[in-house]
């Protein structure tokens, strides 16, 4: 692979893949264009090198080609508006050859939504709901088959392949894999997006600097369970908050109330005590709970020890005793992983214990540490609290984060990497 830094983009055509898969109100107004904001960079230093761009995005999960609700010509003007540049638009990916041909230097070309087709994807579409296990694997079989033409169809527009969608790198489709075989390693790269998030998690992931404190949040253990397994084997702190706290509370004998709970994960829970044990991980579980009488953010609370939650309440975040004990961890590291709130934070009256682990954080990277704080609702947490640009790196990518804290090979990043 090659470095965009590095590489001059003069006279080039760039295929570029982003994650413009921004949300859009019943109007098909953006209501929030992070995403597009995002690839900017990239973008933008394309076009001042004079080189000249394809970009390719999905948007949404569209069931069928043409999907209008889908259509990226929904974004095309803001696109040209972020871009500076009059962006041009084909309505059908497969058939930008001529205009891909035709642009000049510092021009731009928008492809429509590429999950028009199924082979982007690479998965069947419109099977009969009875179909058989022979004809789904038919199906799939015709779709990988025709997904390569699409591939190489795509790869025809272009002189080099650039891919800073991190949001999708954790899928092995058309656009965000597949299509970096039709480049040599001098022209394929991460654009500047995607080379930060591979950075981050490379600080975090790889080249840890010492104590390293994890963060899991967030409202069930069994969503989590690969991630805490992999950073079982990683971090020196492993603190456990949010919802998946009364399933550890319960396993070890306390009573919870009410709380939130995953009665058939309690062995699995007793089972991540003792790995914890076993790796030498100080694995910090919260002590006291801000109880509440309803899932409400008016209902009536109370601070209680966290095995001691009475009948008819249940933990909605967690309590002071426990702020200070996280706190403390987390300021003492240099390496910092935050996913999920402590608490119920959509509700105001819930909202301390992440406000807290968010203050903690803040402080840490002001005395030197690197902090990465990813998954949605943490990024929500941060921006609640007005801090994400007080830590070290707010992903962009859920579920591509995720699986890369799991310690899954990303195939948009092994696919540029070689
Ligand atoms: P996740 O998607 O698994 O990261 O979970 C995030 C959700 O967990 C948020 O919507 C929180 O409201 C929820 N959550 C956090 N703590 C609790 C709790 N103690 N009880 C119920 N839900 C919680």
């Amino acid at each position: 692979m090659t470095s965009i830094d590095k590489f001059n983009f003069a006279g080039k055509k760039a295929f570029v893949r982003v994650d413009f898969n921004v949300p859009l109100d019943e109007n098909f107004n953006i209501t929030d264009d992070t995403r597009i904001r995002a690839a900017m960079p990239t973008l933008k230093k394309i076009i001042a090198d004079g080189g000249s761009l394809i970009i390719a995005s999905h948007m949404g999960r569209p069931k069928k080609n043409p999907d209008p609700k889908y259509s990226l010509k929904h974004i095309l003007a803001h696109v040209s508006e972020c871009l500076g540049v009059e962006v041009k638009f084909v309505d059908d990916c497969m058939k930008a050859a001529a205009a891909a041909a035709a642009l000049k230097p510092g021009e731009a070309l928008l492809l429509e939504n590429l999950r028009f087709y199924a082979e982007e994807e690479g998965k069947p579409r419109g099977l009969a709901e009875d179909a058989t296990d022979e004809e789904k694997a038919a199906a799939k079989k015709a779709v990988k088959a025709s997904q390569k033409e699409f591939t190489k169809v795509l790869a025809s527009y272009a002189d080099c392949y650039v891919n800073d969608a991190f949001g999708t790198a954790h899928r092995a489709h058309a656009s965000t894999a597949l299509i970096a075989d039709y480049f040599d390693a001098d022209h394929k790269m991460f654009g500047y997006l995607m080379e930060k998030e591979v950075n981050a998690v490379d600080k975090v992931m790889a080249n840890t600097v010492r104590p390293f404190t994890a963060i899991m949040g967030g409202s069930k253990v069994s969503s989590k369970i690969d991630i805490i397994e992999n950073l079982l084997t990683k971090v020196d702190n492993l603190i456990i908050a949010g919802g998946m706290t009364y399933t550890f509370t319960k396993a070890q004998g306390g009573k919870i109330g009410n709380s939130i709970c995953e009665d058939d994960k309690l062995d699995l829970a007793l089972s991540l005590i003792q790995k914890a044990k076993d790796n030498g991980v100080n694995l910090v579980l919260a002590v006291d709970a801000k109880a509440a009488d309803n899932f409400s953010n008016d209902a009536n609370t109370q601070i209680v020890p966290v095995n001691e939650i009475p009948d008819g309440w249940e933990g909605l975040d967690i309590g002071p005793a426990s702020e200070k004990l996280f706190a403390d961890v987390i300021k003492n590291s240099k390496t910092i992983l935050w996913n999920g709130p402590t608490g119920v934070f959509e509700f105001d009256n819930f909202t301390s214990g992440s406000r807290a682990v968010a203050n903690a954080i803040v402080e840490a990277t002001k005395n030197g540490a690197f902090s990465l704080v990813g998954g949605g609702d943490s990024v929500a947490c941060v921006n609640k609290f007005g801090v994400a640009d007080k830590v070290s790196y707010v992903s962009t990518g859920g579920g591509a984060l995720l699986e890369a804290i799991e310690g899954k090979t990303l195939p948009g990043i092994a696919a540029i990497k070689g």
